[in-house]
């Protein structure tokens, strides 16, 4: 990688969850209510609004549920990047996340794959969850 990449920008719902990607971890917000879990972090459930939430562990395990090839870069930041993939994982636990895959086979990805998250350095010392296709 040539040029360094943004780092995520954390707000109060999601301060944890970048914190937790520093150190490798990848965390999801839990529903003491109800039960569901959900991805973006926020501050009250999205299925029964309660803010009886609790943050759990992902075993950083899901399928690709969807995705599309990056060619033309939207920040000059990725322009030695493309083309690169962005999917929504289905986590094993539940909620359905945006990342990129990550890898040499990244383009041969296709709907249903299985992948595993990994954390990609970014700006300031943080990471982002990204995954990479098990095969
Ligand atoms: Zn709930």
């Amino acid at each position: 990688m040539t040029q360094e990449l943004p780092a995520p920008t954390a707000n109060a719902d999601s301060q944890e969850y970048w914190a937790a990607a520093r150190n490798d971890r990848l965390l999801i917000r839990k529903c003491r209510s109800c039960g569901k879990t959900h991805f973006l972090p926020r501050h009250l459930c999205p299925a029964c609004w309660s803010t009886d939430l609790e943050w759990i562990e992902s075993s950083g395990h899901g399928t690709v549920h969807g995705f599309t090839i990056i060619r033309r870069a939207s920040l000059p930041e990725f322009a030695t990047r493309v083309p690169y993939v962005v999917a929504l994982i289905d986590l094993k636990e539940g909620p359905r996340m945006m990342a990129n895959i990550l890898g040499e086979d990244a383009l041969q990805t296709k709907i249903g794959d299985a992948v595993e998250v990994r954390f990609e350095a970014r700006a300031e010392g943080t990471k982002i969850p990204q995954f990479v296709r098990k095969v």
